[in-house]
């Protein structure tokens, strides 16, 4: 059998993380080469304290040697998201290396809780530059070589961009610029590229171990009782299936799935 992306370059920034690691590995199932644009030190103290031990280009390098086959290449780029010339420079590579591409997964995120009287100037902006404006500068960096290749984009959101939640509104106020930007790429990109993005509800990585748990009060299976009536918890394989619907799909543009599980 075909896959249905066999000879389709991605892009997955974030991809050291769990859910563009699941992502990536959906992408390159169904027969995409993969680059993951990850970094191992932010320059930043508002990250995830498991993100700035374990660094993400480092783990992204494993997983790019779990998913490499004879006939998929798979490759990781140091970047940092907020950075227009690492970025620049990263679409460089990826052309120089893969001659194209043809999907874009702007996943990295980070995320802190911290309640907005007490929010530092500096936590706000970086939460807004990664989750939010990452996402532009790779857009605008990828969008001349997408329209070529009749590609896609895929945004990692989150239901913060749709509801609000207190102790979060900065990464609240960054997810809704996330669909923001989402709904008016597909209109700018039409009808040469489609522009969606992935709404994930709770998957068990740092950002619930580290930041949300904590800030909840409740053990993670408490939450996801409490709050998910399907009554289990949402992985990056699931991430990564609707990842692949996105790409598959000409006439679906504009549009933000939430995975939640109700
Ligand atoms: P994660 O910490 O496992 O992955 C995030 C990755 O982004 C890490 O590898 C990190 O190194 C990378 N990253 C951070 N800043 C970067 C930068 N400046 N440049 C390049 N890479 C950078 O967390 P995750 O849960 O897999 O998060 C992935 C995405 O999913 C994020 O956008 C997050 O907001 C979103 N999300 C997660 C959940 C959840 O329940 N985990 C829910 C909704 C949305």
């Amino acid at each position: 059998d075909k896959n249905t992306l066999d000879g389709a370059v991605s892009i997955v920034t974030g991809g050291g993380g769990d859910i563009g690691g699941g992502i990536a590995t959906e992408l390159a199932a169904a027969g995409s080469d993969v680059v993951i644009a990850d970094v191992d030190i932010l320059e930043t103290e508002y990250n995830q304290k498991s993100s700035a031990e374990i660094g993400g280009a480092t783990r992204a390098r494993e997983l790019v040697d779990r998913i490499e086959s004879e006939d998929q290449r798979a490759h990781v780029v140091d970047c940092d998201v907020t950075k227009a010339d690492q970025i620049d420079a990263m679409v460089d590579e990826v052309i120089d290396e893969f001659s194209r591409i043809d999907i874009l997964v702007n996943n990295a995120g980070v995320i802190t809780a911290t309640p907005v009287e007490e929010m530092a100037e500096a936590e706000w902006e970086t939460v807004m530059d990664v989750n939010a404006k990452g996402m532009f500068l790779a857009a605008r960096a990828a969008i001349p070589h997408l329209r070529e290749s009749k590609g896609t984009i895929i945004n990692t959101a989150s239901i913060a961009g749709e509801i609000g939640a207190a102790g979060l509104a900065h990464y609240c106020a960054s997810k809704h610029a996330v669909l923001g930007l989402t709904k008016s790429l597909s209109l700018e990109l039409a009808p040469d590229v489609t522009v969606n993005a992935i709404c994930p509800g709770i998957v068990e990585t740092p950002m619930w171990e580290d930041v949300l748990t904590p800030e909840i009060g409740e053990s993670y299976d408490e939450t996801i009782d409490r709050a998910i009536p399907m009554g289990r918890d949402q992985t990056p394989e699931d991430m990564g299936r609707l990842a692949v619907f996105f790409a598959e799909n000409r006439n679906v543009t504009g549009q933000s799935v939430v995975v939640d599980g109700g």
